[in-house]
C-alpha cells in the first residue's frame, strides 16, 4: 500500500445493451500525476473510472496497476480510494467515524492507531479537530473534504475522483480543486479525476485526456490540448474558439502548389485570403483552422491577416470585453481590452496563431501519424 503505481488500459472497450460506452481506450498514467478525463456527458469519463476502480469489467483489452493484471481483482483488492460527486458520508455517524470507515478493510498505514490515523487526515484536509461533528453540519466543500479523507485513509495506491466537486458553487470549487490539488500534490498519488469542466480540468492537470463518444480525441498537457489541438472536437470543447473552414489558393511564396515551410500557404476563407504559417497542403485542399478569441485583435492594422466583422453584442467580463462578431453569416469571437467604439470591426490575426485542425479532410492527430 501506499506505493508507487503507474497505471494503464489497453483498447479498452465497453458496452452496455447497444451503447458503447467505451471504444478501444488506451491511456497510461503515470505514477503520481494528476490525470483527467474531461469531455461532455456520456462520453465515457465514468465508465472509465469504473473500469479502473473494477466495478465494471471491460468487454476487451486490459488495465493495469503497475504490472499488475486486474482483470479479475475485486475494487476491494485494487488499493483505490474514490470520491464520487454526491456526499456519500453516512449521516448516521461522526465526521471521525467516516473517515475512519475508509480503514474497515486495511490497517492504518504505519501501524498508528486509527484515532492517530484520523486526525492526521483531518488536518490534511483542513478540518482539524472535526472528529466529533456531524456530517449534517457541514458545508458542502467540508463534506466532501471529509470523502477525501476517507478515500485517503488506508493509504491507497491510487486515487479516483467523478465530479467531486460538481454539486458546489463556482467560489467553492475554485478553492477545492486548489486543496485538492495541493493535497495530491503532497502525497504524490497517482489519481484520476473526471469532470466535464474543461476550465478546471485545464487548471488543475498535469495532463488531460479528452473524450468523445467513448473515444479518446486527445491526451497531453493542459497547454498542449489548449493550443494545439489534434481535432476539431477538441478546439471547440476546451476554451473558446473560432473555427474557420477554407481553401488553400496556394503557397505562401507564390507558387501554385505546395506551401513551402517557413512561409506557410494561402488560404480562402469567404472572400478574404489569409497566410497561415507552417501549412504544408496543396492548392485547393480544404483547411479547418482556428483562432483563439484572444489571440484576434481589433486592431487590424497590427495584423497580417485581416477582416472586416459587423458588431453583434458586447459583454463586459471585467478584464476584457467579449465581443461577438457576424462576419459574413460566420460567427466569431474576439477579446479585446477596449468596448468597440463603432459597429463594425477590422478584426486582426497573426499567421503564427492561427492553429490548423484538419487539412485535405484529415484531422491533425491523423495527418502528423504519416
Ligand atoms: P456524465 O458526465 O454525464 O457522467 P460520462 O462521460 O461519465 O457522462 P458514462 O457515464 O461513462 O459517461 O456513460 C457513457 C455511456 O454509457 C452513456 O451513453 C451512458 O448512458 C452509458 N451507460 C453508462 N453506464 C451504463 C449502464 N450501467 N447501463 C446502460 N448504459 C450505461
Amino acid at each position: 500500500m501506499g506505493s508507487v503505481t503507474d497505471l494503464s488500459l489497453r483498447g479498452v472497450s465497453k458496452s452496455f445493451g447497444g451503447v458503447d460506452a467505451l471504444r478501444d481506450v488506451s491511456l497510461d498514467v503515470a505514477d503520481g500525476e494528476f490525470f483527467t478525463l474531461v469531455g461532455p456527458s456520456g462520453c465515457g469519463k465514468t465508465t472509465t473510472l469504473r473500469a479502473i476502480a473494477g466495478f465494471e469489467s471491460p468487454d476487451a483489452g486490459s488495465v493495469r496497476f503497475g504490472d499488475r493484471e486486474m482483470a479479475g481483482v475485486p475494487p476491494e483488492d485494487r488499493d483505490v480510494g474514490i470520491v464520487f460527486q454526491n456526499y456519500a458520508l453516512f449521516s448516521n455517524m461522526t465526521v471521525g467515524e467516516n473517515v475512519a470507515y475508509g480503514l474497515r478493510f486495511r490497517e492504518t498505514p504505519g501501524g498508528q492507531s486509527k484515532a492517530a490515523r484520523v486526525a492526521e487526515l483531518l488536518d490534511m484536509v483542513d478540518l482539524p479537530g472535526f472528529e466529533d461533528r456531524d456530517p449534517d453540519e457541514l458545508s458542502g466543500g467540508q463534506r466532501q473534504r471529509v470523502a477525501l479523507a476517507r478515500a485517503l485513509a488506508p493509504g491507497p495506491d491510487v486515487l479516483l475522483l467523478d465530479e467531486p466537486m460538481s454539486a458546489l458553487d463556482a467560489r467553492l470549487r475554485q478553492e477545492l480543486r486548489t486543496q485538492v490539488r495541493a493535497i495530491q500534490s503532497e502525497l504524490g498519488i497517482t489519481t484520476v479525476y473526471v469532470t466535464h469542466d474543461q476550465e478546471e480540468a485545464l487548471a488543475v492537470s498535469d495532463r488531460v485526456a479528452v473524450m468523445n463518444d467513448g473515444r479518446i480525441e486527445q491526451v497531453g498537457a493542459p497547454e498542449a490540448v489548449y493550443r494545439r489541438p489534434d481535432t476539431r472536437f477538441v478546439a471547440e470543447f476546451l476554451g473558446e474558439n473560432n473555427v474557420f473552414a477554407g481553401e488553400v489558393a496556394g503557397s505562401a511564396d507564390g507558387s501554385a502548389s505546395r506551401g513551402s515551410d517557413g512561409a506557410g500557404a494561402t488560404v480562402r476563407v469567404g472572400d478574404a485570403s489569409f497566410r497561415l504559417a507552417g501549412l504544408d497542403a496543396p492548392a485547393g485542399s480544404e483547411v479547418v483552422f482556428c483562432v483563439r478569441p484572444e489571440k484576434l485583435t481589433a486592431d487590424a492594422t497590427a495584423a497580417e491577416n485581416g477582416f472586416e466583422a459587423a458588431v453583434e453584442t458586447v459583454e463586459f467580463l471585467g478584464e476584457a470585453f467579449r465581443v461577438h462578431l457576424d462576419w459574413g453569416g460566420r460567427e466569431v469571437t474576439i477579446r479585446t481590452p477596449e468596448r468597440p467604439s463603432a459597429d463594425r470591426l477590422a478584426v486582426g490575426f497573426d499567421p503564427a496563431d492561427a492553429h490548423v485542425v484538419s487539412a485535405g479532410g484529415r484531422e491533425r492527430a491523423v495527418v502528423e501519424e504519416r
